[in-house]
């Protein structure tokens, strides 16, 4: 494959040469790694102005039909909108809640919006870092808003923050006991709180559940730099498209004071760092895996763990021991 002109095409905004590169970057295959990270080098332009959003909410809140309205309201404000989805469900059964394909039909027609379906991957270590990698291939593209969409189990929440600029949590009207259903985790990363289907005979309890809410949050600490009335909740139709402008806005104000304030660009520093030791991590994971004699010690050791025979802290001590002693010596310099 021609890396060099897959890169000219994708940076032209070639849906298809988009599409192809995020197979590139998915693709397990060594041959496919080297070249996908050729592709990234190539394609790297950190001067470009994005906004990286990340969506979670439970099946049947309204994802699809949110991100379908909303997709379609920044597109009409000029932007390009690319959305990639996290489905933990993949990763531990093979099927998928997300992934089905005709979800947001109307959005994936329209040439200014690229949808990608979650990958099937196993670990969702993997996912994350295909999901970065496809983040910054969709930047290249010329997409100015990438929505990242998770559903709202396992630990998929906190990933998806941690490589998007803000999070939005998606919520439908609920009970008085629905404060519980949320974790107190996922409200601590929500910088904005979207209680949909605020239409018809749900719009009263959306509107209590969203000021329970906004009652939780203020309860929180407020993020420090963050401007006084953030995170906050707001109730939004995505069937009705009300409420998705100033949701809109309300991102917008908040990023603007991140920019403003350089949150922004230290946020996505912190990002970059820690996604690059997370490569490490696994780069060396990898390499051990490759190495039988190394793999070999890794079960045995494993083994000796569980039961019970070695401290698991120990045990990772000799294993680091052996694979400097099998790697070491070979000076780079
Ligand atoms: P997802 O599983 O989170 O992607 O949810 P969907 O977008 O598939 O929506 C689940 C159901 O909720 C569908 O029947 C939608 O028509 C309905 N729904 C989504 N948004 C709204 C809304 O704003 N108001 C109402 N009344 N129903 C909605």
């Amino acid at each position: 494959m021609d890396i060099a002109d897959l890169a000219t095409r994708l940076r032209s905004g070639n849906r298809r040469a988009l599409a192809r590169g995020i197979t590139l970057i998915e693709s397990h295959r060594p041959d496919h790694r080297a070249q996908a990270t050729e592709l990234l080098e190539r394609l790297a332009d950190p001067s470009r102005q994005t906004l990286r959003i990340g969506l979670s909410g439970t099946p049947g809140v309204g994802k699809s039909t949110f991100i379908e309205a909303f997709g379609q309201t920044l597109i009409a404000e000029g932007h390009r909108v690319a959305v990639l989805a996290i489905d933990p469900s993949s990763a531990r059964s093979g099927g998928s809640i997300l992934g089905d394909k005709t979800r947001m039909e109307r959005l994936s027609r329209n040439p200014a919006a690229f949808i990608r379906p979650s990958p099937s991957q196993t670990e969702l270590g993997g996912v994350a870092r295909r999901t970065r990698e496809a983040i910054l291939l969709c930047e290249a593209a010329g997409y100015d808003a990438v929505l990242v969409e998770t559903v709202g189990v396992g630990q998929s929440e906190t990933m998806v923050a941690q490589m998007t600029d803000l999070f939005v949590l998606l919520l439908a009207p609920g009970g008085g006991d629905e404060l519980q259903g949320v974790k107190r985790g996922i409200m601590e990363i929500a910088d904005l709180i979207l209680v949909n289907k605020a239409d018809g005979a749900l719009k009263p309890q959306a509107e209590a559940t969203r000021a329970d809410y906004a009652g939780a949050l203020r309860l929180l600490r407020r993020r420090e730099g963050d401007p006084d009335d953030f995170p906050k909740a707001l109730s939004v139709s995505a069937l009705d498209q009300r409420g998705l402008d100033e949701a809109w806005e309300a991102m917008l104000a908040l990023t603007t004071h991140r920019r403003d304030s350089g949150f922004f660009v230290t946020r996505r520093a912190t990002q970059n760092r820690d996604w690059f030791e997370e490569a490490v991590l696994s780069g060396i994971l990898q390499r051990l895996r490759q190495d039988p004699a190394l793999r070999g010690s890794m079960e045995t050791l494993g083994h000796a763990v569980s039961e019970g025979q070695m401290a698991p802290g120990a045990a990772a001590d000799r294993l680091v021991e052996r694979f400097l002693a099998v790697t070491g010596g070979q000076s780079l310099d």
